[in-house]
């Protein structure tokens, strides 16, 4: 059969891709492995409660976010609720305790008035956070900063330092390592004077934007693999897949003359493209890493978490062994005793996640999947329960009450985010923001095969990857 596109995987940046393709009267067919559209956006149920696979806080909606624009086009504002968060993150770590508002002079008073010393090092903090595509247009041709090297320079205080790293694991695992650039737009878009979950969960907003495609005449075709992109020449003009019903598998190949590529970069270099095609992305990629993966222990408990005396939406925690910024990377490889992690507590703002009186809430850590690899499935298991068993102390620490409000507790590791997602090593981010990483990797694609996803232009998390998926959508539009 022939298509005017087909999307090879149904996470955000192609699910978007395909509701606006679709919405402009293009013929799309999406395939999805999974049973569920959303990738990394989709919640599942266990006992009466709907846990999220992996939505804490999503940046915007404010005057500048390209996503408004983004859902009133595709008509998402009537199906998806964005509800706002009551702040931005609590940090605590022994010997600090602070709540960081989302308003970034709040939250620069704020933090003034904690320590007196940085007050001209906060402001030069938020100024560059705030006004990042001026001051990155100004550094143009210079060699990219660290994060850690900025804070370094600009701030003295450890303990400061780690309060404004608190939500680093939304991005990356080493302040050291991850692009001053690409922090300062995805941080600033945090400070922007909100932040949001969605209500019911983001498989609400992956369902939604499935309904758009196929009110559209697009077809969605979840349990289907792509395994083939098929070129006639230099160019290719199809894929093939195999629809996986029990034990039984049909194999086909459509065509189209635009393919877009939601699976990860790394998936299509090595599995999807043909020998000569593939030889020359994996050379453009060789040196770049996927990001980490995270470990998150899903809860689900007996009573609203904030009636046992937790008032935050999101708590980071990170062990007092944690002394500069520079100790962090280490920390996200050692024990699960001293991992930093944060605590997600959805009933503060959404009672519709668990039925009336109960709540669910998530931990999360960064994590690996090479420290999970090798286990055979009975060790593995045994490993997971002993993880949930020393976050559930910690939160005991945390939250005196905690452990008797668990009702269900189950673990999701960086081999569950690569089972579901097919991304290397489980990661969530696409490709690690490091100093100097570009994305020349795209321009030695075929001019009609595309990439929307967080392995795209504007990186990972939600915002990223349906800034990736709706511009994809918009190149593919304006070439015909
Ligand atoms: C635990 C966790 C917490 C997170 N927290 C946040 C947060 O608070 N805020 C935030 O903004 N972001 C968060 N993120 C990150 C964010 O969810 C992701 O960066 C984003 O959703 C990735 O979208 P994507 O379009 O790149 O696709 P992905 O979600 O990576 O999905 C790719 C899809 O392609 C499919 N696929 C792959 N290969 C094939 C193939 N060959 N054939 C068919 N289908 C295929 C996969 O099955 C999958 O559905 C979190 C992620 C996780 C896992």
């Amino acid at each position: 059969m022939k298509h005017d596109i087909i999307i090879i995987g149904a996470g955000l940046g192609g699910l978007t891709a395909g509701a606006k393709l679709a919405k402009e009267g293009k013929k799309v067919l999406l395939l999805e492995q999974h049973d569920r559209p959303g990738g990394c956006a989709t919640t599942f149920q266990r006992k009466d409660f709907t846990l999220e696979v992996g939505l804490h806080e999503m940046d915007g909606p404010h005057a500048r976010d390209l996503k408004v624009k983004i859902f009133r086009d595709l008509g998402l504002t009537e199906k998806v609720s964005l509800l706002g968060l009551p702040e931005f993150y609590r940090f605590v770590n022994g010997r600090q305790n602070v709540v960081v508002p989302h308003n970034p002079e709040e939250a620069e008073r704020r933090l003034a008035e904690l320590f007196p010393g940085e007050a001209q090092g906060l402001k030069t903090y938020f100024n560059h956070v705030l006004n990042s595509r001026k001051i990155i247009a100004e550094s143009a041709g210079l060699p990219e900063r660290s994060l850690g090297d900025f804070l370094d320079e600009h701030i003295g205080n450890e303990d400061l330092k780690l309060i404004l790293l608190g939500n680093l694991g939304y991005f990356h695992d080493d302040p050291y390592s991850i692009s001053l650039n690409y922090y300062l737009v995805a941080q600033g878009s945090y400070y922007g004077g909100n932040a949001s979950f969605i209500k019911g969960g983001s498989q609400i907003l992956s369902n939604a934007l499935v309904s758009v495609i196929e009110a559209n005449g697009g077809t969605v075709k979840l349990n289907t693999l792509a395994t083939a992109i098929i070129f006639e020449e230099d160019r290719p003009v199809g894929v093939s897949y195999e629809t996986i019903m029990g034990k039984n598998k049909q194999s086909f190949t459509d065509l189209a003359t635009e393919i877009i590529v939601n699976a990860s970069v790394p998936t299509l270099a090595k599995e999807l493209l043909p020998e000569g095609q593939r030889q020359i992305l994996l050379e453009k990629i060789k040196d770049l890493k996927p990001g980490a993966s995270l470990l998150t222990v899903y809860f689900g408990f007996k009573k609203p978490l904030k009636e046992v005396g937790n008032p935050y939406y999101s708590t980071f925690v990170f062990d007092p062994t944690i002394k500069t910024q520079k100790d962090i990377a280490g920390n996200n490889h050692s024990g699960f005793e001293t991992r930093g992690f944060t605590l997600v507590d959805y009933s503060q703002v959404d009672s519709e996640l668990a039925p009336e009186g109960k709540s669910v809430g998530a931990v999360c850590c960064i994590d690996y999947a090479s420290d999970w690899e090798g286990m055979d499935r009975k060790a593995y298991l045994k490993k997971k329960a002993e993880v949930a068993e020393t976050i559930i102390a910690r939160c005991e620490k945390l939250i005196p009450g905690f452990r008797d409000a668990v009702e269900y507790v189950e673990t999701g590791t960086p081999l569950t985010v690569r089972r579901y997602t097919l991304n290397p090593e489980g990661a969530v981010y696409g490709f690690a923001q490091n100093p100097g990483k570009t994305t020349d990797y795209l321009s030695v694609l075929p001019a009609n095969l595309h990439i929307a996803s967080a392995w795209g232009k504007f990186g990972g998390g939600f915002s990223g990857s349906i800034f990736s998926g709706y511009m994809t959508a918009l190149d593919v539009l304006r070439k015909r």
